[in-house]
């Protein structure tokens, strides 16, 4: 394979290519396959953005048939036909079952331009500029997504230039199991002298994904909606990476009963790895004048086509999100058995997650890259995440196939077993 043109033209700041340093030339369902034929299961699946795999031929047809008949692929925030049967699928098959009642804005297609958006709209209502973060949450790498997103690595690279408006408070667990951390959020609100400029909004993942698996309970969920409601703070869901069915709900807040007051959705939002993100919003936060906030690439037209395909396909009924907790458990049982495996050998570590968003924790970013590395070696793709890269997780597509499942998982047990044995 020959790699030295990118080795020749790309940025130093690549990632993904470093841990997996083959070419890939096609892609479908939970497989990828190198220019070599060999093929790969794909445990990574874009960082959750592949929800339901890679080519996935339902979506592919109406993205096709789109295209065959000349449908808009751009239209600026234009009105289009791919854009008014998304809003309707969105508002028939997932807000309107859930009770749900959001105005959609349309960012850039990122995940990042999502999270930007919705903390400018939270400033402009509130008239006030700090947004309280979780430790170890991920927002996204623009300055203003920067300032909730705890990991050094991206805020130390600004050049000296402050990462101004977010304040931290400890997310769920990260004082130990003894401690509830919104205690401390709580005592900080009703301090005077706390310290704690009042938020404008608090932003939070329900489960982080590049923080490392990290669960918030539900119980902590709904106490820290109820602690925003107090005290006129805007609560905003990051579901860009849990959201879309990752946890067995197609929106991961819907476990714990929230209401959030936004929601930021990207990743698999557009179903077929396009890209897309929105910001959902209770009616009256929409506060924004015409133009206010703008972008070239609002609500990509293809996207839109993909994104409605898959709610028709997936979320029509419970079959998928039934299958997304079958499969859970799985993982879950066979991360517990290698976690053990690891700790009766000497290397401490644990499993978590919820629905098919799981991790094991090997307590070492050395330990979980030999992992990785070894599993890649016998054939399948997948990545570390928390702040030293110490848990390995399992971003598997949510319609990969039992026997797929089972093939990962075989691989990924072989390459704990090698770690092991040195
Ligand atoms: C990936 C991610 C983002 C950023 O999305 P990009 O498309 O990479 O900008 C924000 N929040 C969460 C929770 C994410 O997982």
């Amino acid at each position: 394979m020959q790699t030295q043109t990118f080795e020749r033209m790309e940025s130093n700041v690549r990632t993904y290519s470093r841990s997996f340093p083959v070419v890939f030339s096609k892609a479908q369902g939970a497989r990828l396959t190198d220019e070599n034929g060999r093929e790969y299961i794909d445990f990574l699946a874009g960082a959750g953005t592949l929800n339901y795999g890679h080519n996935n031929p339902e979506l592919k047809k109406a993205l096709v048939d789109y295209l065959a008949t000349d449908g808009v692929v751009h239209g600026l925030d234009m009105w289009t036909s791919a854009k008014r049967e998304y809003f309707e699928a969105l508002d028939e098959l997932i807000l309107k079952p859930r009770n749900l009642d959001y105005k959609i804005q349309l960012p850039g297609p990122t995940g990042t331009n999502a999270a930007e958006a919705a903390i400018r709209l939270a400033r402009k209502v509130k008239q006030r500029h700090n947004i309280v973060a979780f430790t170890n949450g991920f927002h996204g790498i623009t300055m203003g997504a920067l300032a909730p997103t705890g990991n050094r690595k991206f805020r130390e690279n600004t050049g000296g230039v402050p990462t101004v408006g977010g304040s931290f408070v400890p997310y769920d667990g990260y004082m130990g199991d003894a401690i509830d951390t919104l205690d401390y959020f709580e005592k900080l609100l009703g301090d005077k002298s706390g310290g704690l400029d009042l938020p404008a909004a608090a932003i939070v993942e329900t489960v982080q994904g590049e923080g490392g698996i990290n669960v918030s309970g539900l119980e902590w969920l709904k106490r820290l909606e109820g602690i925003c409601h107090d005290n006129d703070i805007l609560l905003i869901i990051d579901d860009i990476q849990a959201g879309c069915g990752r946890t067995g709900k197609f929106f991961s807040f819907e476990h714990a009963g929230v209401v959030p007051d936004m929601v930021l959705n990207s990743k698999s939002l557009s179903g077929f790895g396009l890209p897309f993100s929105h910001v959902l919003m209770r009616p009256e936060l929409d506060q924004w004048e015409p133009g206010q906030y703008n972008g070239t690439f609002r609500g990509f037209n293809l996207a839109m086509i993909t994104a409605a395909a898959a709610l028709k396909q997936y979320w029509s009924d419970d079959t998928l999100a039934k299958d997304v907790q079958r499969k859970g458990k799985i993982v879950e049982e066979r991360f517990q058995k290698l976690a053990s495996q690891l700790t009766d050998a000497g290397m401490p570590a644990s499993e978590r997650g919820r629905g098919l968003m799981r991790g094991i924790d090997v307590e070492t970013g050395d330990i979980a890259d030999k992992i990785s590395g070894k599993a890649f070696e016998h054939g399948l793709i997948i990545e570390t995440s928390g702040q030293d890269g110490e848990v390995v997780k399992c971003l598997c597509p949510l319609t990969i196939t039992d026997e797929e499942l089972e093939k990962g998982l075989s691989i990924l047990e072989t390459a704990v077993k090698e770690v092991i044995g040195g």
